[in-house]
């Protein structure tokens, strides 16, 4: 077995049954991918627009693709005709341009809010209470191709699991708050990497994001 086929069943191995695992692949090349879709993984998280595109090409068709990063309004183009699910919505700028190119290619795309939890400010992510506005204005009625899938968010990078823990605890209760809105296709909670995932999990998560645990350190350099 490949190291990256052995690492993702040790993964999956420590899931329970509802969590999904997004296969984290950003910077890692196309035969890592497929060395993991060889093992059975289906979706795969990437966090830079053009570099999703080239991997959509290369790689077969019955991929999930997740696009986790943070993303400029305008590179939403190179994904909007295949991708399955936008983590990393953090304004309404950003949903209009969603909407935009969603409608052009005649699609739904799925969306989750990317809600700013952590003591870092430099993360993305909506100010909660900023959220609680916005949606207070029924905003969706004018983005009719997206459909708002839940929530996600990044924890505080902390060897402290005390604070890692109440990140995810907070992370849950928007997750509740504005599911109330939403109704039964609210149903994600995308929350944990690899270092804190399984706290995420034990806080609520039903989607973790995990990527050097599965195809190890990730040479930015390349
Ligand atoms: C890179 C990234 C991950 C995966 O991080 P690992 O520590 O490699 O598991 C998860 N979520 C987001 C938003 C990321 O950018």
């Amino acid at each position: 077995m490949s190291e990256v086929a052995s690492q993702l069943a040790l993964v999956r191995q420590s899931l329970p049954a509802g969590v999904t695992l997004v296969a984290v692949s950003k910077t890692h090349p196309a035969e890592l991918i497929r060395e993991a879709y060889d093992a059975g993984q289906r979706i795969f998280g990437e966090s830079r627009p053009q570099e999703l595109r080239e991997k959509y090409e290369a790689l077969p068709r019955d991929i999930e693709w997740h696009m986790i990063g943070h993303l400029q309004t305008n590179k939403v183009k190179y994904i909007a005709p295949f991708v399955s699910l936008i983590h990393s919505v953090d304004s309404a700028h950003l949903a209009e341009a969603i909407q935009k190119e969603a409608a052009k290619c005649g699609r739904v795309i799925d969306i989750l809010f990317e809600i700013h939890v952590a003591a870092e400010e430099t993360k993305s992510g909506w100010d909660p209470d900023e959220l609680r506005t916005y949606l207070a204005a029924d905003p969706m009625a004018a983005l009719p191709n997206l459909r708002v899938r839940g929530v996600m968010g990044i924890a505080t990078n902390t060897d402290d699991e005390t604070v890692v823990r109440h990140d995810f605890e907070t992370l849950k209760q928007y997750f509740e708050e504005f599911r109330s809105r939403f109704g039964e296709t609210f149903d994600t909670l995308s929350m944990g990497m690899s270092h804190d995932y399984r706290l995420a999990v034990a806080c609520g998560a039903t989607m973790v994001r995990v990527g050097s645990l599965i195809f190890g350190e990730r040479d930015y350099s390349k």
